[in-house]
């Protein structure tokens, strides 16, 4: 998917510049209530590009109350589902028409490649609306028999207002799995957006009222996690609350949740995802996935395929080729096309990924290329890669959540089986193979909420996604997602004339 053409000195920017940096409330971009700003930064160049408007308790109330009240009082719950559904699809028109700018930003705020925010994840951001646009005028209940003395309905009704709490490495991505299904069954919204990542979703948001969504519904407050986020989670009139990012937060949010008033959590969280090369494989065409597996978006991915299990018979040659290809990764400026790898997000990770490269050579995995830092300045890391590794090593157990490649050899189908399960985590799993029965074993063995075969990073709108163990609770995308947004209402009346 990505060139490995050198980068050329050509930059590709649009103008770019963050032109909405306050909460946005009620309809209306506001301060925050302390009238505090926070830094927003260029992993390229460590400068702040904006002061944003930094929330609290304080702000979550004010969202919450507004969420609230377009909630209680409308029009939109109430609005026909088509009515909704056209200004979805209104929105993911305008998300196309602002394609450049919004790609623009999210790179400079973010690091990632411009050719992919441009070329991918915007495409994917209207294509998810589209997709939500088409369920909010199929949602509906059923009715069931019961003993036959009663008619007995079941209403699917919006759950409320749902609390958003999203994470950087896909800052608009992570925007439309949370808002898409959430608004397409009839909710109110309070989103906060990572503390490093808040320029792109502001900007969504005012795209949204454009396209005509009522003051109230959806609400963006910046801010940090143990404030204005914790507030969101432990806030008594928010109805349900949906979190991505580390599973260590994850639970926070749980315990928040439960110690408030037991609104429904669910989360999406870390990963340690294997990647299984078979006997069979194509060698070329595994090197250029397991890469593509685990070095996408800068190793920034909960399901990277971090666990490179390549069989004893091609282990050899695989390494070699890894360690060329890895070698070849073209890294530096995002906005320069041919560009496949930019900065980590902000030096607590690129600290936290040259720490792990430490702890890798420390526990004598053999390091094939990389392990330092690119350039001198940003948040580059060179792509590293490390052969030799075993189960026990914390490179082989922790989510590095950076471009560092873990390769393993195995002799058997039942030992990768074993191995790659003894995770804590099971979000994803990639499997290489020619032969279908592996496939099928693998694919059903594997302790994972998907499974990719011959492929990786597979995110169709109408997937479901989301992890076993420890990588979280439920999933989102597809019919799936729609079931965290709902409420069940059982309607009992008798009936007259049990007979007919
Ligand atoms: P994090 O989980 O702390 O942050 C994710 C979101 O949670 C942010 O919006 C943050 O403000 C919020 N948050 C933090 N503390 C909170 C709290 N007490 N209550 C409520 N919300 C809170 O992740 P991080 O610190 O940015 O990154 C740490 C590690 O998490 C990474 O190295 C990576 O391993 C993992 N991570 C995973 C994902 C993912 O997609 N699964 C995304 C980002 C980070």
């Amino acid at each position: 998917r990505f060139s490995t053409a050198a980068a050329v000195e050509k930059p590709i920017t649009p103008p770019v510049q963050a032109v909405y940096t306050q909460h946005l409330i009620n309809g209306q971009f506001v301060d925050a209530a302390s009238g505090r700003t926070f830094p927003a930064y260029d992993p390229r160049t460590e400068e702040v590009i904006a002061h944003v408007a930094e929330g609290d308790a304080e702000d979550i109330n004010r969202a919450v109350a507004a969420a609230r009240k377009a909630f209680d009082e409308g029009p939109w719950p109430k609005m026909t589902p088509y009515e909704r559904s056209r200004i979805l699809l209104r929105f993911a028109d305008l998300v196309e028409k602002h394609n450049d700018e919004l790609a623009a930003l999210e790179t400079w705020n973010n690091g990632k490649p411009y050719e992919q925010s441009a070329k991918s994840e915007l495409p994917m951001l209207s294509r998810l609306f589209h997709y939500y646009a088409g369920w909010a005028d199929k949602i509906h209940g059923l009715t069931v028999p019961g003993d036959g003395n009663h008619h007995v309905q079941v209403l699917h009704e919006p759950i409320g207002v749902a609390g958003q709490i999203i994470p950087w490495n896909f800052p608009l991505i992570m925007f439309a799995w949370k808002v898409g299904p959430a608004l397409a069954c009839g909710n109110t919204i309070v989103l906060k957006t990572a503390e490093q990542t808040p320029l792109t979703a502001l900007y969504a948001a005012k795209l949204f009222h454009e396209a005509g969504l009522p003051p109230g519904v959806l609400n963006v407050v910046s801010g940090y996690g143990p404030t204005a986020g914790a507030a969101l989670a432990s806030h008594m009139d928010v109805d349900k609350i949906a979190f991505t990012g580390s599973t260590d937060t994850g639970k926070i949010v749980l315990e928040l949740a439960a110690r408030s008033n037991l609104k429904p959590v669910t989360l999406e969280l870390g990963g340690k995802s294997p990647f299984i090369v078979c006997e069979d494989a194509d060698v070329d065409k595994a090197v250029e996935l397991a890469h593509f597996a685990l070095f996408f978006n800068q190793g920034q991915c909960c399901c990277a395929g971090s666990r490179t299990y390549v069989h004893e018979l091609v282990y050899d040659e695989f390494i070699e080729k890894a360690k060329a290809r890895a070698k070849r990764r073209v890294v530096g400026d995002p906005f320069k096309q041919g560009v496949e790898q930019g900065p980590q997000i902000d030096s607590e990770q690129f600290q936290k990924v040259l720490r792990y490269i430490r702890s890798g050579i420390e526990s004598n995995a053999t390091l094939e290329c990389g392990g330092d830092r690119f350039g001198s300045k940003g948040y580059f890391i060179q792509p590293t890669v490390f052969s030799n590794v075993q189960d026990d090593m914390l490179i082989a157990q922790d989510e590095i959540f950076g471009p560092v490649q873990s390769i393993l050899k195995f002799k058997n189908l039942d030992e990768v089986i074993r191995r790659a399960n003894t995770s804590r985590y099971g979000l994803a799993a990639g499997v290489f193979t020619k032969n279908i029965d592996t496939a099928n074993t693998l694919s059903r063995a594997l302790r994972a909420g998907t499974v990719w075969v011959n492929c990786f990073d597979v995110f169709d709108a109408a997937i479901p996604f989301g992890g076993y163990k420890m990588s979280g609770i439920g999933r989102e995308k597809g019919i799936y997602s729609l079931n965290n947004y709902l409420q069940v209402k059982a309607v009992v009346t008798p009936l007259k004339n049990p007979a007919w």
